[in-house]
């Protein structure tokens, strides 16, 4: 699809996960967008029935975009272990869903050790994965463009840390003695607009996000 401008200052962040919000309105902030989310608006969250996260990022963009008139954001995020061949992937979130519907991030985290250990992978070198982010942009016709973005690490165990959301502290990112989960938002962000290279998958995406639609330099 060809690049189209972004004009429109107010725009719908299409999505119910606290942490990735947080994140968004922190990255947006500097460049005096109006970030609204999608439950401000009472939006549902779809089925995200694709099988690659360009295809879930779209879905949610789109959704939000239709029903608010307003052009949305969405990101599709996901933690691809290599020993794995590439699980959860896609289907991160859904490794940490109970029964209830309900999310429980150190069960998620305990069977992706489990998982790990059971394929013999206990040395730091047989323990490489990546955080996966695509930002999808759609406006309520339809057009979407994406950005995406990649932060290579290992997997610890035990998880070490606090801070941060879903599986950060079991990701230690490469060049990092700390995992995400001890490192504040903007260390795990690694970039404000203009200075730094960033570090997170998320602010990965979100910095080619920037330069195509914001003008970043
Ligand atoms: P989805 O993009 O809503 O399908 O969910 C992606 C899942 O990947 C989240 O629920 C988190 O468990 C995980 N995830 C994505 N990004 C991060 C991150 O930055 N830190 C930790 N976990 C993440």
């Amino acid at each position: 699809m060809t690049e189209r401008p972004l004009t429109e200052r107010r725009i719908v962040v299409a999505s119910h996960n606290e942490g990735k919000l947080r994140e968004f309105a922190g990255l947006m902030a500097p460049f005096g967008f109006e970030a609204r989310s999608a439950k401000e608006y009472g939006l549902p969250e779809p089925d995200e029935t694709g099988t690659t996260f360009e295809e879930n990022a779209a879905i949610k963009a789109l959704a939000a975009a239709t029903a608010t008139g307003l052009p949305a954001l969405s990101d599709d995020s996901g933690l691809c272990v290599d020993a794995l061949d590439g699980q959860p992937g896609v289907y991160t979130a859904d490794w940490a869903t109970l029964p209830d519907g309900s999310r429980d991030f150190m069960m998620a985290m305990e069977k992706t050790e489990k998982a790990l250990r059971d394929r013999g992978a206990t040395a730091p070198d047989a323990r490489t994965g990546r955080f996966v982010a695509v930002i999808c942009l759609a406006w309520p016709d339809g057009h979407r463009e994406f950005f995406r973005g990649e932060a290579e690490g290992t997997l610890v165990w035990p998880p070490r840390g606090s801070d941060g959301f879903g599986y950060d502290p079991v990701f230690l990112p490469n060049g990092h003695a700390r995992t995400f989960g001890e490192m504040t938002a903007d260390e795990k962000h690694g970039w404000t607009p203009g200075n730094g290279e960033a570090l997170s998958h998320r602010a990965r995406a979100f910095a080619g996000f920037a330069r195509a639609k914001l003008g970043l330099a």
